[in-house]
């Protein structure tokens, strides 16, 4: 699909029409912090708004509520007649939405996706509304904090794949005659979040997707740190005593699984990642 890269000083029909036309048959994913935020917004505990409002463990809001004149399901938190009722507590792919935000070398950029504007298409009264930069439109938005939980993320991230090398590299797994942990990330790196999740199994998804954070809630740099901290500690405490080949190919492998499902949930593209990281295990002496 085409993508338009944009400045900060680029000026687009971005007032929006209140339609709620972009509620309707979309996708919406979250990172932990954002589901702890909602359930917040909701006055939910993560867990009961998890298995309300989400799909594929959290990772994805329901689109599952009424339908509208294209026969696109409204997202579970739409209202037809109030609109968003997490408004104030919204995720930054609404926040952001007609826009997304990409980093290339670590550098972000802010794009649209298709030939046409997208708000054009469901909502063509955009262009007859005041134009914005980019700029404005963002700070509006108050993207500030989710673009900071987005990269913390990605952060973590990176974290937990270091900890599924050190399974693999560190344990002399690599240098046994094991074909099968770099097989099995292959394989993961296509597969659905549905089927991640079984892979990661509820005791794992749940340290990832519902770290208990009560302090914090709204740094959520902070709110990530400690989050990695605990995901440590679990590993630390279930992973220390492994001494089998057997084992540590397991432990590998779940942990991949974590970390591509974690990819999925911040809009990463999973399977290139996992390429990536099994070229770089490769050239660290693993076997595929
Ligand atoms: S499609 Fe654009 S203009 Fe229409 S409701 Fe969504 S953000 Fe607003
Ligand atoms: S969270 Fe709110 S803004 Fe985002 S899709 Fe759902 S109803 Fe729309």
């Amino acid at each position: 699909m085409v993508k338009t890269k944009l400045k900060l000083q680029d000026k687009l029909p971005l007032t929006c029409t209140r339609t709620g036309a972009c509620c309707h048959g979309n996708l919406v994913k979250l990172n932990p912090w954002e589901l702890s935020i909602l359930a917040k917004g909701k006055k939910m505990t993560t867990r009961e708004f998890r298995d309300l409002h989400t799909e594929f463990g959290g990772i994805r809001l329901k689109f599952n509520g009424d339908t509208d004149s294209n026969g696109r399901k409204s997202c579970n938190l739409y209202s037809h007649n109030h609109g968003c009722s997490v408004h104030l507590s919204r995720p930054l792919a609404c926040r952001l939405f007609p826009l997304g935000r990409q980093i290339q070398s670590n550098e972000v950029n802010y794009i649209y996706q298709g030939e046409e504007f997208p708000c054009s298409i469901g909502c063509p009264d955009v262009v007859n509304l005041p134009y914005l930069s980019v700029g404005e439109y963002l700070e509006g938005q108050e993207t500030k904090y989710f673009e900071e939980a987005q990269d913390a993320y990605l952060e973590l991230m990176q974290n937990i794949a270091d900890v599924a090398f050190v399974l693999l590299l560190d344990s002399g797994l690599a240098n046994s005659k094991n074909h099968e942990t770099l097989k099995e990330w292959r394989k993961m790196g296509i597969e659905s979040p549905e089927s991640l999740v079984k892979i990661i199994g509820n005791e794992w998804l749940d340290h990832l997707m519902l770290p208990h954070i009560t302090e914090n809630l709204e740094n959520p740099i902070l709110f990530a740190q400690t989050h990695n901290e605990i995901l440590q500690e679990r590993v630390q405490e279930k992973f220390e005593t492994l001494k089998t080949n057997q084992e540590f190919h397991e432990a590998a492998v779940l942990i991949m699984g974590m970390t591509l499902y974690l990819a999925a949930a911040i809009g990463a593209n999973p399977k290139n990642l996992s390429e990536y990281w099994i070229d770089i295990a490769k050239s660290h002496g693993a076997k595929e």
